[in-house]
């Protein structure tokens, strides 16, 4: 055994794991890390205009609060500064193995290990913790002749900062959170910019604004009064959970300030009409913008609704055969978040694997483990996204539990962990009665779902009570079991006292 733990990705999740590791006394972790500096997908989405969408107060670790964010909704090069800053401040960069991209995990049930393999050779561990994030993989799509184009082509979430857009006939495609943040920093100096839109989002008037010196001041001297904002911040996103997933119908008034974002910036009726989502508010993620809309109001914008056919060496050719010219693509077309490739690496007892369970709808319990893979722990599992609220709240309610979990487990002398068959059913049956009452399930498409409209997805209520429920770790809804003869248990816990 290498190690005793393994923890995959250096982004919120998997730095958080090893910084509460390390202080409840447990050192003996590697972190394994594909790129060579930390971040995750704040390290890697670097577009113009990318920003965090969740008040950056609520948007950062409890125990590592900022009082230097520079406005009230951080933008991503200070939330990479505060990963980097964190992770160093912590001192868990001395357990990171850099550019170790993990390619294989398989849970040995004989030695009772997980082997590993990544991209600079195997490694063997007792526990593995998947801190890989649901927004880490692109997603590119299937368009016929795509790899044909020859002019540039680049996602948002790999930006090609040595190419210059300026004057050239520029394409996006896609119209999501990604989407409407590049695109008003980008209009202004491209030629001509098609914006293919295949379903418009519901687009809110934004609140962002400077943080002034005097509030960073009074954060800095008199840490309590961040620590205040913080939980206003969070009291209110919470109200928006109500309308998520209990009363989708009390949502129609936001939908009415929605509506009035897009009069308020677009004077063309047709283009008003074009914009106007035809699903419920809530349905797909509400985004925030100021300037996406005025934006697509300018003479050298097209928002382009027909649907692509194919891709030319040198231009998009929509459904009704118009061929429109383009120097460069811009794939703002999201990740691989139901159909996560992470998945498909953990193969657990008896030649299971997570995506094809995953994929038989099977779930995992409160989004951290699964039956049939003992000794495993995923962060940001399967529903515990969130529509309304800071997934470093549901992060470190993980941890949290993670961290227990490990503790209780060396306490009775246990050497594997495995979430029973029987809970793991019951709360994902709880979890989908609860999903047929949410905004998600009124019937629009959305990469919450999976391919049968399941939603394995978003954790389908407040988040004050998946803390509440991830607060101890349950030891009554596991199998545990001690080490089995032949293994020498003293191997691996020589170094978590
Ligand atoms: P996204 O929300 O999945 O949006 C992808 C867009 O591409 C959608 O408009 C989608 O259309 C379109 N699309 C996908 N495949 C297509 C195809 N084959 N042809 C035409 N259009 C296609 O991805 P994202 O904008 O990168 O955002 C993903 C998530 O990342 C967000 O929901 C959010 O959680 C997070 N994010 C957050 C921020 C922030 O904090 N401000 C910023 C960026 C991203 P349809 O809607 O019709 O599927």
């Amino acid at each position: 055994v290498n190690a005793r733990i393994a923890i995959v990705g250096t982004g919120f999740a998997g730095l958080g794991m090893a910084i509460r590791l390390k202080q409840a006394g447990i050192d003996d972790f590697v972190i394994l890390e594909r790129a060579a500096e930390p971040g995750g997908t704040w390290r890697d989405n670097t577009y113009p205009g990318c920003a965090c969408d969740v008040p950056s107060h609520l948007y950062s670790f409890s125990f590592a609060p900022n009082p230097d964010w520079s406005r009230t909704y951080s933008p991503q090069p200070e939330i990479r500064e505060y990963l980097r800053r964190t992770a160093e401040r912590f001192d868990v960069n001395r357990h990171v193995r850099w550019n170790h991209d993990l390619l294989d995990a398989t849970w040995d049930d004989e030695a009772q290990t997980w082997e590993l393999l990544t991209s600079q050779g195997p490694l063997i561990v007792q526990f593995l913790i998947m801190g890989t994030g649901g927004l880490s993989n692109p997603s590119v799509p299937e368009i016929p002749g795509i790899e044909r184009f020859e002019g540039t082509m680049f996602h948002t979430a790999s930006w090609d900062h040595d190419h210059v857009l300026d004057g050239e006939r520029v394409a996006i495609i896609g119209t999501g959170a990604s989407a409407i943040q590049v695109i008003p920093q980008i209009q202004p100096t491209v030629a001509h910019l098609d914006v293919y839109q295949r379903t418009p989002p519901w687009v809110m008037p934004h609140t962002d604004r400077r943080v002034t010196r005097v509030e960073r001041a009074l954060f800095r001297r008199l840490p309590f009064t961040q620590r205040i904002v913080r939980a206003i911040v969070y009291g209110l996103r919470e109200i928006y959970a109500v309308g998520f997933t209990k009363r989708p119908a009390i949502m129609r008034g936001a939908a009415r300030v929605a509506k009035s974002n897009i009069d308020r910036h677009v004077s063309d009726p047709a283009l008003r009409a074009t914009l106007t989502p035809r699903f419920e508010f809530g349905c797909k993620r509400v985004l925030l913008s100021d300037t996406y809309y005025p934006a697509l109001a300018q003479p050298n914008v097209e928002v382009v609704t027909t649907g692509i056919r194919e891709i030319t060496a040198g231009a998009i050719v929509t459904a009704d055969g118009v061929a429109h010219p383009v120097d460069t693509i811009i794939l703002a077309t999201g990740f691989k978040v139901v159909d996560n490739p992470a998945n498909a690496l953990l193969n657990g007892r008896e030649g299971r694997n997570l995506a094809k369970d995953l994929l038989d709808g099977k779930g995992a319990y409160l989004g951290t483990t699964a039956h049939g893979y003992p000794n495993l722990f995923m962060l940001t599992g399967p529903n515990t996204g969130l529509g309304h609220s800071s997934m470093v709240f549901m992060i470190e309610s993980q941890i949290a539990y993670i961290v227990d979990g490990l503790r209780r487990l060396d306490r009775v002398g246990a050497r594997t962990v495995e979430v029973r068959e029987d809970v793991q059913v019951a709360f994902n049956g709880e979890l989908q009665r609860r999903m047929a009452r949410t905004v998600w399930s009124t019937g629009c498409a959305s990469w919450y779902l999976d391919a049968d409209g399941r939603n394995f997805t978003l954790w389908p209520g407040f988040t004050w009570e998946y803390r509440r429920r991830t607060r101890q770790f349950d030891v009554s809804s596991y199998d545990v079991s001690p080490a089995r003869e032949g293994v020498v248990r003293g191997d691996v816990s020589s170094a978590h006292r």
